[in-house]
Formats: structure tokens, sequence, C-alpha cells
């Protein structure tokens, strides 16, 4: 996409331009990891980014693929660090909204077999949804011994840092009836961590059970538009061209606002780097172009002076 403003993509944006976006747009969609914070830290500025735009009246919302936490604990996340004007509603994450999918776009009559945390069979028993008890399985328990459930309609596989083999092979066993649904929260490859290490994603865990079962699971997560269908249903009236996507992964962020026809942003504070976005950009594979942002910035805080300046010019 070419941008509100006729760029061409990958365009490293600053003052000014920063101020025009800021004054075309009118939906801002806010990746959280990488993006707002680091783990359990604030990105320096970014609660005054966030605060400011909700304080202008502008709708904000937050889209992350991380399955972990149900949106009550985002609540206490997002004002512990200091985003003290985020409520609940503004709070889309793949856990929450494959609660939704599960409940209102499948309907499904029966139980649900999770791989995932806490959080996800939280989200999920908070719709309604009945998952399989997650008993803690004997030592010695194989998956020629344990009782398997009988009426699980749906798999569902989000990030679980328990993974057994016994739970993957009790997946692997259900999916093997083909009415039952195979769903993921995401398919992240992994995630980064601050001491330089990684941790594997849904999508390692799903790629297992992929190639066990010989199915493709349906993804909830970005880059699926059905993250913006939930968001479309609860705010009514959300035009794409209104809306800026903002992210700091090319693979999950930028291509889920391509996806839903929304312009983009790539903030430098995260995964993916200018080199990258610059080579899909270049790519002769137009599927890759998907995934270059519309603009870019070192990090949301370049927002912070085209408030001053909106600010001063109101004065
Ligand atoms: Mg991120």
């Amino acid at each position: 996409m070419a941008g509100a403003f006729g760029f061409k993509g990958c365009q490293k944006i600053h003052g000014p331009q920063i101020r025009n976006l800021l004054q075309a747009k009118d939906f801002f969609l806010f990746d959280c990891d990488g993006v707002i914070w680091h783990g359990e830290k604030a990105i320096t500025g970014a609660t005054t980014v966030v605060n400011s735009l909700i304080r202008r009246g502008k709708n904000v919302v937050f889209v992350t693929n991380n399955s972990t936490r149900p949106r009550e604990n985002y609540m206490h996340k997002f004002y512990r660090l200091g985003f003290t004007d985020v409520m609940l509603e503004q709070i889309f994450s793949s856990s929450y909204c494959s609660a939704l999918y599960l409940r209102d776009v499948v309907k499904v009559c029966g139980q649900v077999f999770v791989i995932g945390c806490d959080g996800l069979r939280t989200e999920l028993q908070e719709a309604g949804i009945p998952c399989v008890e997650e008993e803690e399985d004997q030592p010695d328990a194989t998956i020629f011994t344990c009782p398997l459930a009988a009426d699980v309609k749906a798999v569902l596989v989000g990030h679980d840092d328990k993974l057994t083999f016994l739970k993957l092979a009790k997946a692997s066993c259900y999916l093997k009836d083909p009415e039952c649904l195979f769903l993921a929260t995401d398919n992240d490859p992994w995630h980064p961590l601050s001491s330089g290490r990684i941790l594997p994603g849904s999508g390692s865990l799903i790629a297992a059970l992929e190639v066990a079962s010989g199915r493709k699971a349906t993804v909830i997560g970005k880059p699926s538009r059905f993250m913006f269908e939930c968001i479309s249903s609860q705010f009514r009236g959300v035009d794409p061209a209104q809306c800026l996507m903002v992210g700091d992964r090319l693979e999950t962020d930028m291509l889920f606002g391509s996806n839903c026809g929304l312009d983009t942003m790539l903030t430098l504070t995260g995964v993916s780097q200018m080199e990258e976005a610059q080579e899909y950009r270049n790519s002769d594979v137009s599927t890759n172009h998907s995934l270059v942002p519309d603009y870019v910035v070192d990090t949301i805080a370049d927002f912070i002076p085209a408030f001053e300046e909106l600010e001063e010019q109101s004065n």
C-alpha cells in the first residue's frame, strides 16, 4: 500500500509528517511487546504517546498475539506500567479473540482441548466454553494408558511453557477426528528475550501438530484478519482508511495491517529492522510486498514532538 501521503513504503518519517499522520488518522492499533513495552518495562515515551492519543479523543486499541494472560491481567499490566487511561475494551489478545471465535463464529458444542497457559483457559472459561480438565498427568502416564475425553470438538494451541510430549500426543489423537477443529492463537515462530536468548513461539508447537495430523491450523491472531473483525464488531463504523497499525514485526503486524487494508507503521524498538523491510520491498516475490510498512519510526516516542506542536497550535 502506498500510504496516505503517497510514500512508496518503508519511509522513515519525522516531525511534520508524523503530525500530519496524527491528524489524518482517528484509529490507532498498537502491538504491545516491542512497541509500547519490553516485558515489564514500558518503552520510554510510550505512556505519554498512548495516553495523549486517548486524551485527544483518538480510538486506541491493542492487538497482541500473546495468549498467556487474560485481559484482566493485561489491564493490571497497563496500569502498572503507566498506561493509566487504557480500558479493558481496548485490549484484543489472541486468547480473547480465540474465545470469541469459538463462541460466536463456530459456536462450538463440546469441549476444547487446550495447549496453552492458564490465561488462555481463563479467557475460554469466561466466554462459557468448556475445556478438557487439565489433570496433572502421572509421571509414568503414556498415550497408551491415559484417558481421552469423548466430546472434544476443537484443539486450540497457544504458547505453552509446560508443553509435554503427552499433550502433543493427546492433541494428535483428537485431531484424527476430521470434525474436530484445529485452531491456533497465533503462529509466531519465536520471541526475543532481553538476555539475547529466544523462546520458541506457538508457531513451533503448531508445526509439530501439523506434521503429526497432516492438517493445517486456522490461525486466529495476527496476521489473520479475524482480530480486526473483532475490533470492527465492537467499535462500530471503523473505517480501515482511518486506521494506523503500529507494530515491530513485519511478518505479523505489517502483514496484518496489509491484510486488513490499514496503513502500517514499523517501529524499530522490537524484532524487525529497516534492512529486513527493505529486503521485502526489493523482493521479486510480490506477496512479500505486503510485509513492507508504509512508515517507519525509530520509536513511538517520535510522536511526542508532534503532540507538542499540535498543542502549541491550539493555544
Ligand atoms: Mg511485538
